[in-house]
Protein backbone atom coordinates (compact mmCIF):
# COMPACT_ATOMS: atom_id res chain seq x y z
CA UNK A 1 0.00 0.00 0.00
CA UNK A 2 1.11 3.17 -1.11
CA UNK A 3 0.85 6.59 0.74
CA UNK A 4 -0.64 9.15 -1.54
CA UNK A 5 1.35 12.16 -1.98
CA UNK A 6 -0.43 15.52 -2.31
CA UNK A 7 1.04 17.68 -5.24
CA UNK A 8 -0.37 21.11 -4.22
CA UNK A 9 2.05 22.16 -1.83
CA UNK A 10 4.94 21.77 -3.22
CA UNK A 11 4.06 24.78 -4.80
CA UNK A 12 5.79 26.92 -2.49
CA UNK A 13 8.66 24.34 -1.93
CA UNK A 14 9.77 25.64 -5.86
CA UNK A 15 9.89 29.05 -5.08
CA UNK A 16 13.14 30.61 -4.40
CA UNK A 17 13.80 33.31 -2.36
CA UNK A 18 16.81 35.22 -2.11
CA UNK A 19 19.06 35.71 1.24
CA UNK A 20 18.86 39.31 2.83
CA UNK A 21 22.18 38.93 4.70
CA UNK A 22 24.44 37.12 1.75
CA UNK A 23 21.99 37.74 -1.43
CA UNK A 24 22.67 34.51 -1.99
CA UNK A 25 19.33 32.24 -4.11
CA UNK A 26 18.20 29.79 -1.98
CA UNK A 27 14.93 27.69 -2.53
CA UNK A 28 12.17 28.52 0.42
CA UNK A 29 12.03 25.35 1.88
CA UNK A 30 15.69 25.93 2.42
CA UNK A 31 15.12 29.46 3.96
CA UNK A 32 14.66 30.60 7.35
CA UNK A 33 12.21 33.42 7.66
CA UNK A 34 13.28 36.56 9.29
CA UNK A 35 10.43 38.68 10.25
CA UNK A 36 11.75 42.11 10.81
CA UNK A 37 9.17 43.30 12.80
CA UNK A 38 10.32 39.89 15.12
CA UNK A 39 6.51 38.23 15.52
CA UNK A 40 6.75 35.76 12.98
CA UNK A 41 3.38 34.40 14.41
CA UNK A 42 2.02 37.49 12.95
CA UNK A 43 1.29 36.17 9.67
CA UNK A 44 -1.43 38.91 8.09
CA UNK A 45 -0.18 41.51 5.52
CA UNK A 46 3.36 40.39 5.71
CA UNK A 47 5.94 39.30 3.38
CA UNK A 48 8.69 37.86 5.12
CA UNK A 49 12.32 37.97 4.34
CA UNK A 50 14.91 35.19 4.15
CA UNK A 51 18.13 33.94 5.57
CA UNK A 52 19.74 30.95 4.11
CA UNK A 53 20.69 28.47 6.86
CA UNK A 54 24.51 29.68 6.95
CA UNK A 55 23.93 33.01 7.53
CA UNK A 56 20.91 32.14 9.94
CA UNK A 57 23.24 29.91 11.76
CA UNK A 58 25.74 32.89 11.52
CA UNK A 59 23.24 35.18 13.06
CA UNK A 60 24.58 37.34 15.99
CA UNK A 61 21.92 35.84 18.95
CA UNK A 62 23.42 39.15 21.21
CA UNK A 63 20.76 41.14 22.82
CA UNK A 64 19.91 43.74 20.24
CA UNK A 65 17.39 45.77 21.98
CA UNK A 66 16.84 48.64 19.65
CA UNK A 67 17.82 47.49 16.46
CA UNK A 68 14.79 46.29 15.01
CA UNK A 69 13.18 49.50 15.68
CA UNK A 70 16.28 51.75 14.33
CA UNK A 71 15.98 49.59 11.09
CA UNK A 72 12.03 50.62 11.05
CA UNK A 73 12.79 54.12 11.74
CA UNK A 74 15.89 54.46 8.96
CA UNK A 75 13.07 53.02 6.08
CA UNK A 76 14.52 49.11 6.10
CA UNK A 77 12.50 47.59 2.92
CA UNK A 78 10.80 50.69 2.62
CA UNK A 79 13.43 53.20 1.23
CA UNK A 80 16.43 52.47 -1.30
CA UNK A 81 19.16 50.87 0.16
CA UNK A 82 21.44 54.36 -0.01
CA UNK A 83 18.91 56.48 1.68
CA UNK A 84 18.26 53.68 4.43
CA UNK A 85 21.91 53.60 5.26
CA UNK A 86 22.46 56.84 5.37
CA UNK A 87 19.12 57.28 7.62
CA UNK A 88 19.97 54.25 10.26
CA UNK A 89 23.98 56.20 10.45
CA UNK A 90 22.03 58.99 11.20
CA UNK A 91 19.65 57.18 14.10
CA UNK A 92 22.22 54.54 15.09
CA UNK A 93 25.10 57.26 15.48
CA UNK A 94 23.06 59.93 17.54
CA UNK A 95 20.95 57.82 20.30
CA UNK A 96 19.84 54.27 20.64
CA UNK A 97 17.13 55.30 20.79
CA UNK A 98 14.74 56.24 17.49
CA UNK A 99 11.94 57.39 18.77
CA UNK A 100 13.66 61.04 19.57
CA UNK A 101 15.38 60.86 15.91
CA UNK A 102 11.03 61.56 14.91
CA UNK A 103 10.76 64.96 13.12
ZN1 LIG B 1 22.89 33.98 3.24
Amino acid sequence: MTVPTPTSWRRDADQQVTCIACGETVDREAAREYDKQGDRWNRDDKEFEYLCKPCHSGCCHQNRDGLEETLIAAGAGRTDRRTFLRQYCELSADDADPSRNEP
